[in-house]
């Protein structure tokens, strides 16, 4: 780490000003995007010196550590308060590898039912392949957890808050239920971002990102970081100098470049979101909201404890039909129509149609993916833009 963690210095100056090194290569203001393959030797005795760890440069090739990259990994690694980082071609390839670096054939994972679906697809289509057990519990269920794990559990996956429903777990408790049972903890923080959660600070041992999302917050790149403490990061590391999903140091430079304005975006996205999620609240064509910040979602109460704030992705389910919620979507102008959250634009979707397009009507209800049900993720566009427009939109589309 370039600068140790100064708690007396905001989150807020953090992100511009954290784990940064004094000054960049020929002055420069704004890290330099390392751009190659291979590091190269002045000679045989430098290259010997460097195998032997006397010196020369961090790595001798690009899938083994990039000086951009490895910017990000120290940045994010400061802001949630860890001891290490690690950063990944997409969200994704941080939790696989991150998975697979933690479990053998023979190992018991448990996750939450409601975690990222890929997450689950991994676990329960991929990993059983290779004798990997796992048990799924109920959204939210840490009191179920106690009797899930096993003496071969290596890994307990949860997510806070989680899609599309934004449950949040209560994660002391979730961490001291494992760490009394020497059970790793992997939480994908993703919807809280450190500026509304830390995780490792409630005793988790892992925390995973799709910089995707808020961290670039952009819409513009894929990425992944993985934080934790430098033991664990590192034999993460040894595995994903092997599997290879290295992020692109121009894509790091771009997340780079996102995390500067991470507590602006997130503050005002939070800002908005809290304020769409109790306009909708009570309207006669919204028959529910799920927002952590509205006082009748079920984990109001270890949001608030936990979180400081709640985030910018609203879920609620309209008086509609399948067809007629389409509609609504179309008759919002201002959030474009895509998947994805996190971002500067403000994102539309019904999950039925989106991330569930491949199931039919029985299999939606089996997950508990209602029909009507839309995800709104807010962007950083004017507040009263985003309601009016979402207002105006309830009450033109065609029931
Ligand atoms: N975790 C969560 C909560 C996500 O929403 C996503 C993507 O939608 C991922 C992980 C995967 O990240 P990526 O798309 O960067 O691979």
């Amino acid at each position: 780490m370039t600068k140790p963690k100064d708690p007396e210095v905001s989150i807020k100056t953090r992100v511009v000003r954290g784990a940064e090194p004094a000054r960049y290569a020929h002055h420069a203001l704004t890290p330099p995007i390392v751009q190659t393959a291979s590091y190269a030797f002045a000679d045989t005795a430098e290259l010997v010196a460097f195998f032997e760890g006397r010196g020369g440069p961090g790595q001798e090739y690009g899938r083994y550590g990039n000086p951009t990259a490895r910017l990000l990994e120290e940045r994010v690694a400061e802001l949630e308060g860890a001891g290490d980082g690690l950063a990944f071609a997409s969200g994704m390839a941080a939790l696989t590898t991150t998975i697979l670096a933690l479990t053998r054939s023979g190992s018991h994972v448990v996750l939450f039912a409601d975690c990222y679906r890929r997450t689950r697809h991994f676990v329960r289509d991929f990993l059983a392949r290779f004798g990997v057990d796992h048990t799924l519990l109920a959204p939210g269920d840490v009191d179920g957890l106690e009797a899930a794990l096993r003496p071969e559990t290596r890994l307990v996956i949860s997510e806070a808050p989680t899609n599309p429903f934004q449950i949040v777990l209560d994660l002391e408790r979730m961490s001291a239920i494992c760490r009394a049972q020497r059970v790793k903890t992997l939480v994908d923080s993703t919807f809280a971002t450190p500026i509304n959660l830390r995780p490792l600070e409630l005793g988790v041992d892992l925390v995973a990102h799709s910089a995707t999302k808020y961290l670039a917050g952009h819409h513009d790149v894929l990425g992944g970081v993985l934080v934790g403490n430098a033991g664990l990061v590192s034999l993460v590391r040894e595995l994903h100098h092997e599997m290879g999903a290295v992020l692109d140091p121009h894509a790091a430079f771009l997340c780079l470049r996102g995390l500067k304005t991470l507590a602006l975006r997130v503050e005002a996205q939070n800002r908005t979101g809290l304020a769409l999620a109790q306009a909708l609240e009570g309207h006669p064509r919204v028959r529910r909201v799920w927002y952590p910040g509205l006082a009748s979602h079920p984990s109001h109460a270890v949001a608030t404890r936990t979180m400081s704030g709640f985030g910018g992705v609203v879920s609620f389910e309209l008086e509609a039909s399948l067809e007629a919620t389409g509609r609504f979507i179309d008759a919002c102008r201002l959030p474009r129509i895509a998947p994805s959250l996190g971002g500067v634009d403000s994102l539309i979707e019904q999950p039925a149609r989106m991330s569930y397009f491949e199931l039919d009507a029985d299999q939606r209800q089996n997950l508990g993916v209602p029909d009507s049900l839309v995800r709104y993720a807010v962007g950083i566009e004017g507040e009263h833009d985003i309601i009016a427009d979402t207002l105006r939109g309830l009450d033109s589309f065609e029931g």
